[in-house]
Formats: C-alpha cells, structure tokens, sequence
C-alpha cells in the first residue's frame, strides 16, 4: 500500500476511499490481505454485475487459454470473435426486435463514445452534440466535452467545444419539461443554438447522480430528434447489460437509439470490453476510419458469450433482478425515512440505487463507516452527495440483506456517534 502510494500517480482515486490492499475476489465479496470480506456493492463501477470470478466464465477462459485460443488478434477474424457476433445477434438483439451492425472500438467505454460522436458526426455532416446536465461520458477529449461535471472537465487543459448541455429529465424541477426548452430552442432561429448531429444520454445517469429518465420523457426526446433529423446515442455503458432489469437500459420505454455504446459488464468478467452498436444505413465508415490496437478483446468474447448464454437466453434473469429490485428499493426508502432530516431522496432502478444525502460530508461519512462495517459503496452526483449502490445483479436475497444491514447500521452509527441530527439541521438550513 505503501508502495502503490509513492510510485503510483496521484491520479490515483478509488484506492485512497478504500485504503486496504485486496489479495482476493469471489462473487460479491472482495477480500484483502488480512482476511477481512467486504461485500462488493461498487462492483467494478458497474463492470462486474455477474459477480467476481464467476465460476461460469472463468472456466470457460481457463479452456481457452489452455487450448492455445488466440489472445490478440488486432481485428483479424477469429472463432472467439464470430461465436460471440452469432450469440449476441441471436440472443440479445433478435429477440428485441433490434437491428444493428455491431463495432468494436478500443477497450475502454470512452473509445467507444468517441467512435459514436464520430460516425454521427461523420453521417450528418453537422458538428454540433447535446449532451445533458449531470451526464457522464468518459475523459477523453471528445467524451469529456460531453460530460457535465467540472472537475472531470477541468483536466482537458483545452477548451471543450461542440457540445451544447441541455437540462436533463427533471433538472428544473418536476413542472418544467425541459423537453419543451429543448424544442423550443430548435424551433427558434435566433435561439443560437446549432442544429446538432445527435444528442447523447444515459437513461439513468449513473456518475452523475442517479438520476431516472422517464418512459414520457425519452418518448418526447425522440420525437423531438425524429422531428429535426437528429440521432440519438443511448450510452449504455454502465446501466446495459441488466443494471435497470432489461438487457439494455431503454426496453420498454418507447424508444429506439440510433447507436448505442455497450462497455463495464459486458465481457462479464471485468475484462477491457467495448462495443457500439450502429443502425445499419449509419455505418458509413471507411475500413480503419476508426481503429485501435485492442479492437475486440478475444477472451472477452469468450466471457461474453458465456455470460449471454448463462443469463440472457431466457427471461428468468430478469425476474430475479426484478425481485431483487423490489428488495433493494423498499428497504432503501424504509432506511432513509429514518434519517434525520427530510430532503433525502431514494433514487433509481433495476439495480441501481442511490440515497441523495444532500450533503457530500454525509454521503462521503456513510461510504467511510459502511468500509469500516465491511461493505464497498461509491458516492456519486455533482458534489459527490449520493450513495451509490450496485449490487451483483446475481447476489443472492440473503446477500443483499446482509449489506443493506451494514449500511442501516452504519448510518445509525454515524446519527448516534455525531448527534448528527442538530448538525445537520444547521448545515441545511445554512445552504
Ligand atoms: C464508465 C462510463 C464511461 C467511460 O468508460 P471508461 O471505460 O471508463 O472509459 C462512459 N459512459 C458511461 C455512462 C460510463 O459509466
């Protein structure tokens, strides 16, 4: 730890939330060099909803490597690459109903919104993105131009152009449709905003706060896209792949993205992953437009294959997500009513949650006191003031309780040890 903290970049983060060497992982918990098991509600930030060291998947790479499998192949053809491109349209897009021409872009979820920026750009000869308060995108240049939060905008060291911020489901409230501004501003001619190439959303905004999209909401966005020929990028990096309870985050709300952006869960395994996924007329690009020397990561398509056919070729999975949602919420909104003050908000879907603490000092004090308890949260939101959990979308309902438990105990531990109650009531009051 020691070393990792002098030869390591200060870039470093997680790791200073968190400060224990892990020696271990299994399912939901990650354990480290001293034996001591935390429940894993952080998951990788979303990359590992099936668990650590699925047993499933890793069988199935131990195979592979033994057979010689290829391990990199740039974007040669290989069996591994064509078995998972077969699995995937199979299972995942035909039974939606889906039709997209799928491209690998490098490992990283911001590579493969910078290939979807691109190709909108590229097809619609406009320059211009929405993007939407509180979205997160990926740091580098042209993902970061459309993610909102300032501190990750504030390490370009250039000035982030061609995207314009449109306020998000709710921003303003709920008796602002911040559809009808969106309109109305591309309605106007002298609203001085551009006629974009496409606008670029999370469903339910993951770094940015957990913040829901409505079914209406989205509706009304693609009629408004449809309406001026504008595309839509759904980025689906951290809520695909099951987070919200569907395969892909925006079944069942009335909408259907142009392209959308698959990273953090699916290889399943936690390995480096990325995949856009294009309407066909879309795919307008010239052979290596957009290449990378880690286009398609073979043992990655053999863990994504496997995690398809073990989770997806059924609809059984999404029932256990759905009982598990149902957990989650309840007991969430039940915690949270015993909070001190009122202003807390229980946030999400699917499996994805988050309590608004208000505070960033509150939900930073909570994510601290559940480590000590043996349970790993993240905060997320524009000060950092969520708790964020993302439990394995397989951990069993026992598992669940027992790190719901850890974080009712521990926030009660913070109430009782900081007479937390007058505290805060100050604090609120002075904001
Ligand atoms: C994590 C994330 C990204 C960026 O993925 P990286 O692999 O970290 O580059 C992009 N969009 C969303 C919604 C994400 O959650």
């Amino acid at each position: 730890m020691k070393q990792i903290n002098s030869l390591e970049s200060e870039v470093r983060s997680y790791c200073r939330a968190y400060p224990v060497m892990f020696e271990k992982a299994k399912g939901p918990y990650l354990i480290d060099n001293d034996g001591k098991m935390y429940l894993d509600f952080l998951c990788g930030a979303g990359s590992l909803n099936y668990g650590h060291n699925n047993p499933v998947l890793k069988n199935k790479i131990i195979e592979y490597l033994n057979q010689d499998g290829i391990i990199h192949s740039l974007d040669l053809a290989t069996e591994s690459k064509e078995d998972f491109l077969k699995s995937f349209s199979k299972n995942i897009l035909s039974p939606r109903n889906l039709n997209y021409k799928a491209q690998f872009t490098g490992p990283t979820g911001t590579n493969a919104v910078e290939a979807a920026l691109k190709i909108a750009r590229k097809v619609t000869g406009r320059t211009k993105i929405i993007s939407f308060t509180n979205g997160f995108h990926g740091v580098t240049l042209g993902a970061v131009a459309a993610t909102g939060n300032s501190h990750h905008r504030g390490g370009a060291g250039v000035s982030l152009n061609e995207v314009v911020f449109m306020p998000y489901d709710g921003y303003m409230g709920n008796k602002v449709s911040t559809i009808d501004y969106f309109r109305r501003l591309l309605e106007d001619n002298s609203s001085g905003v551009d006629l974009p190439a496409a606008v670029i959303l999370e469903t339910v905004q993951g770094e940015g706060g957990i913040n829901v999209a409505s079914s209406k909401w989205l509706q009304s966005l693609q009629e408004v896209c449809q309406e001026f020929g504008i595309l839509i990028i759904v980025d689906d990096i951290q809520v695909g792949c099951g987070r919200t309870g569907s395969f892909f985050s925006f079944e069942g709300m009335g909408i259907e993205p142009d392209i959308v952006t698959l990273s953090k869960s699916l290889s399943g395994f936690g390995l480096p992953f990325s995949l856009l996924l294009l309407k066909p007329e879309l795919d307008q690009w010239k052979p290596g437009e957009h290449n990378g020397t880690f286009r398609g990561n073979n043992m990655a398509f053999v863990t994504a294959k496997a995690a398809i056919e073990q989770y997806w070729t059924t609809y059984e999975f999404e029932k256990h997500i759905a009982l598990k949602s149902n957990i989650l919420k309840s007991r969430l909104e039940e915690i949270s009513s015993k909070f001190p003050i009122s202003d807390i908000q229980v946030r999400g879907k699917g499996m994805i949650y988050g309590i608004d603490c208000i505070l960033e000092n509150l939900a930073s004090e909570i994510r601290q006191k559940c480590f000590e308890n043996g349970l790993i949260l993240e905060t997320c939101g524009s000060d950092d003031q969520v708790v964020k959990l993302l439990p394995p979308l397989n951990i069993s309902e026992n598992k669940l309780h027992k790190g719901l438990n850890i974080l009712e105990k521990s926030i009660a531990e913070i109430v009782q040890e900081s007479n937390f109650d007058k505290k805060l009531t100050a604090e609120v009051v002075q904001n």
